[in-house]
């Protein structure tokens, strides 16, 4: 059984004149079956160990991403959408500080984030959008404007029972206002933008970045963790898997060409790496550089 050095530090990665720092906003233990769809648990707990309850960790990792004319969080993280006493049914922990305090931490004024992206609304990956404050949710980011997929946004905002347990409205109404739709793919700010894929939900998008020359992309959870990686290792997770291998095909060999520095939101041990190709099968290193 492998060992997994869970990583708590935040690297930082250039990608031509544009900045990119994995934050750790906390952990979250879901059903390793599910977060390895039709893989067996023989091949998938080599990647990553179950824990007593069939449980893998995986990390929630949001990016700050400072370009020449732009400060810009992507993705956020649970922060506090969901009340602490439902924190063991997720195998939540969270680290504590709220998405603009770990902002701050890196040394920027929250105040100065002009735009928050996400690639969907699920609310692990935007429940600290909005933090309580005297118990309402408010703006993480006063002067920033929250840009999202039209599709997901309507979903997120007024979700059916399919979507109900995944999406957390009353973290994002207060964004109204605020709020920016794209719809399929679209810039962000310049060098920062959307690649519409489908899939994990039915309005995903990875998010490239692209200075001087050099590539990065976010994920999402198109590709949760570098163990993700293998076309066909897809989340149960994911609303239309077979959309996800399609958005797969299509992305990867523009990824391995453009040799695109990859940041994974989920990934325990080591946000940040670089696709590569054998033969007809592609994989992942990290860069620890
Ligand atoms: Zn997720």
């Amino acid at each position: 059984m492998r060992v997994v050095d869970y990583f708590t530090g935040t690297p930082t990665t250039r990608i031509g004149d544009i900045r990119v720092t994995s934050l750790l906003d906390g952990w979250l233990s879901l059903d390793g079956g599910a977060m390895y769809g039709i893989v067996p648990k023989v091949m998938w707990e080599k990647q990553l160990p179950a824990d007593g309850n069939n449980r893998v960790k995986m990390a929630m990792r949001p990016l700050l991403v400072q370009t020449p004319t732009h400060t810009v969080v992507v993705e956020s993280g649970i922060g506090q959408a969901i009340p602490p006493d439902l924190h063991e049914r997720y195998g939540i922990e969270r680290l504590g500080p709220t998405l603009d305090q770990l902002v701050a931490a890196q040394g920027v004024d929250p105040s100065t984030v002009d735009t928050v992206a996400c690639t969907h609304l699920h609310w692990d990956h935007s429940g600290g959008l909005c933090k309580l404050v005297e118990g309402k949710y408010v703006p993480s980011f006063p002067n920033a404007v929250y840009v999202a997929q039209k599709g997901e946004w309507e979903i997120a905002i007024n979700p059916s029972n399919l979507h109900k347990a995944s999406y957390a409205p009353e973290t994002l109404k207060p964004l109204q206002s605020k709020l920016r739709t794209v719809q399929g793919d679209g810039e962000i700010v310049p060098g920062v933008y959307f690649e519409f894929t489908n899939g994990h939900t039915e309005n995903h998008a990875v998010i490239w970045f692209e200075s001087n020359g050099e590539y990065g992309v976010f994920f999402g959870d198109l590709v949760p963790t570098i163990s993700h990686v293998p076309t066909a290792w897809i989340s149960a997770y994911d609303i239309n898997a077979g959309g996800s291998y399609h958005a797969r095909e299509k992305l990867y060999p523009k990824v391995v060409e453009r040799n695109t520095t990859c940041f994974f939101y989920h990934e325990p041990e080591w946000p940040v790496g670089r696709m590569l190709k054998d033969r007809s099968k592609y994989r992942a290193e990290p860069l620890r550089s």
